[in-house]
């Protein structure tokens, strides 16, 4: 591979909270995820912000398959979105 003059492209903050849903639902392709995975390894708030991602999905995905209301799903996500900083 030549070297290139260009900085190799990486995601910034905002690239990456555009890219979050699809990287938890897997839909990112082989370069892509590559990159978000490379950004996450030196951005905390980001590697944070993805790991909340993923346990939101699990339970809404839990309480999805108890067939709780939307309702139920949107005031639990809040509560946890509310936790204090
Ligand atoms: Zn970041």
């Amino acid at each position: 591979m030549a070297p290139s003059h260009d900085n190799p492209k990486k995601y910034n903050c905002a690239e990456i909270e555009q890219l979050a849903q699809k990287y938890v639902d897997n839909l990112l392709d082989k370069q892509q995820r590559k990159l978000f995975d490379e950004h996450l390894e030196y951005c905390l708030p980001c590697d944070k912000k993805i790991q909340f991602e993923f346990k939101l999905r699990e339970i809404v995905r839990n309480h999805a398959r108890d067939n709780y209301s939307t309702d139920f799903l949107h005031s639990k996500i809040k509560q946890i979105l509310e936790i204090p900083k």
